[in-house]
């Protein structure tokens, strides 16, 4: 394989290009989950991003459909005490942190007849929600561009237009700035479960397919690699 090792700045025109790529691919290629169906509710898309935290979507697929049965609403979730939620979240792990998140959040949302904010400031001060959380409620049910901004999207944009100045993902305003961009567009949806479809199957956290992948000519991890 032959290699054009052009570094991608992060400039609209390369942004662009990236949007392109990923929404063709995830045509393709793009994972089918219960909580990406059209008939998902906003319930069900928000449990499933606390429950994919730091966990795979296979795991949580084979799972989820269970728990939604089991605690249908906020209301139903909101019944379930926090012991009795760590106990059910054992099979996917994580689970007194989970079940403390999803514990706080059926309380709030309880209170709140089932209800969040209007506004992403006011959402974000529910305790639990934090950044991610926020973030998935702005994309999912305000219908505004945002990303989805995990370790995972953070590997993909890192490894092709190079790496973040700060550790925390939350603060660093080059990841946070490039993911909102590389987001913003019609299909914000599409493009954000892109790139999360991407960085599970082809840029890999080991071992990433760099021969296969078509992003290879103008990514700099790739060019690192073939330089070092
Ligand atoms: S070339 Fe490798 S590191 Fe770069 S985006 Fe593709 S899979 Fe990821």
């Amino acid at each position: 394989m032959s290699i054009n090792l052009f570094m991608a700045r992060p400039t609209d025109n390369n942004i662009a290009y990236l949007q392109i790529f990923l929404l063709g691919w995830f045509e393709k290629n793009g994972r089918k989950f219960p909580w990406r169906n059209p008939s998902a509710t906003n319930y069900e898309k928000i449990i499933s991003e606390v429950l994919l935290q730091r966990t795979k979507a296979e795991t949580v697929a084979k799972f989820f459909p269970d728990f939604i049965k089991e605690y249908p609403s906020w209301y139903k979730l909101g019944d379930a005490s926090e012991q009795e939620l760590q106990d059910i979240l054992k099979p996917i792990g994580l689970y007194k942190q989970r079940g403390a998140r999803l514990f706080n959040l059926a309380q709030e949302l309880k209170k709140r007849n089932g209800i969040f904010p209007k506004e992403r400031n006011q959402v974000e001060e529910i305790p639990m929600m934090g950044q991610y959380l926020t973030n998935a409620y702005e994309l999912f049910i305000l219908k505004r561009p945002s990303p989805l901004l995990d370790v995972n999207m953070a590997r993909v944009i890192e490894r092709y237009f190079g790496p973040r100045k700060m550790a925390d993902i939350r603060y660093d305003p080059y990841l946070q700035n490039l993911s909102r961009k590389l987001v913003d567009n019609p299909k914000t949806k599409e493009i954000n479960w892109a790139v999360l479809d991407y960085s599970a199957l082809i840029c890999k956290a080991k071992m990433p397919l760099c021969y296969d992948c078509e992003l290879n000519a103008k990514c700099s991890f790739c060019r690192d690699q073939f330089n070092s």
